[in-house]
């Protein structure tokens, strides 16, 4: 995702380069780049118009420091407007009440179902929830059946009433029983429709006034674009929702509605939906995702992702190693196998700092490291241990015990020696600052 936008936005700053300081007519053309990007990204044009008036409103009301470059220093306030214009700050769901009611509301097809599992799934993992879900697309028995199957999955039971075409009655009896059940979540799914269309609203609007919610999220498709925007508009009109879930935020998606939901309903997106899969779930962080869109790497849900999977004995002893130096094949082979436990390969690559740019246009196959492992396993333990004695000897017979080429040997230790290197760097909290003049 994104990665078109990123590509646009480090070129526009590449404009302002080796310039001493930023004046009206040498962002100008920056500017206009950056514009032009956001509209490529299907943002709405008035919001992006918003958006460069007033980062050249900072950029030129900024003294620039002798040690910030012009360049560094429209990065920054471009990162900090975006993550502005997604909302500036992480906004909570509301589960203080005993149960806490959350509503589903969205299109047909843009993901309620599945996000419901998916929530249902993070409160009982994360957050030690008891949920209850609930059934409440009567119109297709299918999607009953879909909610069914994911419940039993995460082992969340769910709330459903064989033939009953109220779903205000079945909402209301589910709240009944979550209470008398002492579960302290009730998340309520909803029947979509293709369209927006009067009975749909109608419909939501009277499971709201029945249940009173404590929250009601709006569920989109962020591939719709523009379209998103404007359905995230009628919904809004008409419900008043508290937050946006952006679902499939995995495809191929423009951005375009991350970027302008927020401005046009005045809500904050709480969710975003990176996967078929149950635990496809992140909240939504306006600052980080800013950092993403920048190429930056969201460098802090890597490192909560990684801390959810390493253990911290492991950690201390490969910052040891980093730092001393000693990190070899086997820690590379470890760290594959934590990496595979992180989840989607892509996404997670898509964290580290710079990868995102570097990654364009490559397929990344969840079994991308068959190859490297099956190198790492043709050597010895004495290469695997101290990599710079593979001469080129070695190199061709680890190629042919692996059943890969001499090249993708080659490939392999180069990129160790830059992984090993770059990994130091990130030991030390050099990153950033090198990261940053990397995009002068
Ligand atoms: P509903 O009609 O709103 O309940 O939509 P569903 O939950 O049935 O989802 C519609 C389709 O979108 C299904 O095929 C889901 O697997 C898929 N889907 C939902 N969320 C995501 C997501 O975040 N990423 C991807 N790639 N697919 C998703």
């Amino acid at each position: 995702m994104f990665e078109n936008l990123s590509e646009r936005l480090d070129k526009s700053f590449k404009l302002l380069k080796g310039q001493g300081k930023i004046t009206e007519i040498n962002v100008a053309e920056t500017l206009k780049d950056i514009r032009r990007a956001l509209l490529d990204a299907d943002v709405n044009f008035k919001i992006a118009k918003k958006f460069t008036d007033d980062v050249k409103e900072k950029a030129l009301g900024q003294e620039v420091l002798t040690a910030v470059k012009p360049g560094q220093l429209m990065v920054k306030i471009v990162k900090d407007e975006l993550a502005m214009l997604m909302g500036g700050t992480f906004a909570d769901i509301q589960l203080e009440s005993k149960p806490a009611v959350i509503l589903m509301s969205g299109l047909q097809g843009s993901g309620k179902t599945t996000f419901t599992g998916k929530l249902g799934n993070m409160l009982k993992t994360k957050k030690g929830k008891n949920p209850l879900l609930v059934a409440g697309d009567v119109y297709r028995p299918a999607a009953i059946d879909q909610l069914k199957v994911l419940g039993e999955q995460i082992g969340i039971p769910v709330y459903t009433e064989e033939g009953n075409m109220d779903p205000v009655k079945i909402a209301k009896a589910a709240i009944k029983l979550a209470k008398e059940k002492g579960h302290d979540v009730v998340i309520v799914d909803t029947a979509g429709r293709l369209a927006v269309d009067e009975q749909m609203m109608n419909e939501i609007s009277a499971i709201k006034k029945a249940i009173d919610p404590d929250e009601i999220l709006f569920v989109v498709d962020s591939m719709t674009g523009q379209d998103a925007v404007n359905t995230a508009k009628e919904f809004n009109d008409r419900l008043d929702f508290d937050g946006v879930v952006l679902t499939k935020l995995d495809g191929d998606t423009r951005g375009g509605a991350a970027l302008s939901i927020r401005s046009v309903v005045e809500k904050p997106i709480k969710f975003v939906g990176t996967g078929e899969k149950v635990d496809a779930l992140d909240v939504f962080h306006p600052d980080r995702m800013a950092d993403r869109i920048l190429g930056m790497g969201d460098i802090v849900s890597l490192v909560e992702k990684a801390q959810e999977q390493f253990d911290e004995e492991e950690a201390r002893k490969l910052q040891d190693k980093l730092a001393k130096n000693t990190f070899n094949f086997n820690d590379f082979l470890k760290q594959i196998n934590q990496i595979k436990k992180m989840g989607n390969l892509k996404d997670v690559v898509g964290m580290i700092p710079g990868m995102g740019k570097a990654m364009k246009g490559m397929e990344i196959e969840d079994d991308a490291f068959k190859h490297i492992e099956a190198i790492i396993f043709s050597m010895t333990a004495e290469e695997r241990e101290n990599p710079s004695v593979i001469n080129g000897g070695r190199r061709k017979r680890i190629a042919n015990g692996s059943g890969t080429n001499i090249q993708e040997v080659n490939r392999l230790l180069k990129q160790f020696t830059e992984t090993r290197k770059m990994m130091k760097m990130v030991s030390q909290g050099k990153n950033v600052q090198r990261m940053m003049a990397g995009m002068q």
